[in-house]
């Protein structure tokens, strides 16, 4: 099973970048949290470096992510500009550019760049100790500027789909590689868009009928999927059962 380790960033005594009240680690704790919870019902297994308002070094937390073993890490940054409203939108800081990791880099901008951000692209970033010393393929993800108003408009308003950008730019990574691709899951589709809002309508639809779905964004499509299953029995059974609420469903692995 494919593994990620979630890094929020900053934490406790330690706010990290800090604009009118707000504060960077508030921000980075929930994204992570919100990206894990998707990951999980996509089948990765997820650790985190925190899960509560606590400090720890980026040393720190390399070691977490070293001990705890992963295809990723990855790291949960909001960026910030000298002066405020001064730039906007995502990068995603590497320690250099080879490998993987770049290919994360690239799919979490593009996929943040769809929900509205602008992208700055993949940067290399040697000297950070949390890229440098984890063993895993790492990324930083800054997401949108802390002190511009047009980002934290789009964290707040659109924050789902900030997380689900971040979630489907380590699954289609996962996907593209020989990583995770040992286990066969059976997955049960109910529509496949080239719009996202469209997705997001059937999305909203069956998670308010309790369904456990989610958006997979792939070759071009946002899937709406529900479940990942490694018993076809399993996924069979939830067919049937979206099929009685009158959605068409498609099996797919
Ligand atoms: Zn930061």
């Amino acid at each position: 099973m494919a593994k990620v380790i979630l890094d929020a960033g900053h934490g406790g005594p330690e706010p990290g970048a800090v604009y009118e009240g707000r504060n960077e680690k508030d921000d980075t704790l929930r994204l992570a949290l919100a990206v894990g919870e998707i990951l999980e019902r996509n089948g990765v297994d997820v650790a985190f470096t925190r899960t509560e308002d606590v400090y720890d070094t980026p040393f720190e937390k390399a070691q977490i992510a070293n001990r705890e073993g992963g295809d990723f890490l990855i790291s949960i940054h909001r960026n910030s500009s000298p002066e405020a409203n001064q730039y906007s939108g995502v990068e995603t800081l590497v320690y250099d550019k080879s490998g993987k990791k770049v290919e994360l880099a690239e799919n979490i901008n593009e996929a943040l760049s769809q929900v509205g951000f602008r992208n700055l692209g993949v940067k290399e970033r040697p000297g950070l100790v949390v890229l440098r010393r984890s063993q895993m393929p790492a990324v930083l993800v800054e997401a949108g500027f802390l002190n511009t108003d047009a980002d934290n408009e789009l964290f707040d308003e659109q924050f789902d789909a900030v997380a689900r950008a971040i979630a489907d730019g380590v699954l289609k990574t996962l996907g593209a590689g020989s990583i995770g691709a040992q286990e066969r899951y059976y997955r049960v589709q109910t529509g496949a868009f080239r719009r996202r809002e469209y997705a997001e309508d059937l999305l909203y639809q069956l998670l308010g009928q309790n369904f456990p779905a989610y958006i997979l964004y792939e070759d071009n499509f946002y899937k709406v999927q529900v479940g990942a299953f490694r018993q076809l029995d399993n996924a069979v059974r939830m067919e049937e059962a979206l099929r009685r609420k009158g959605y068409s469903t498609f099996l797919t692995t």
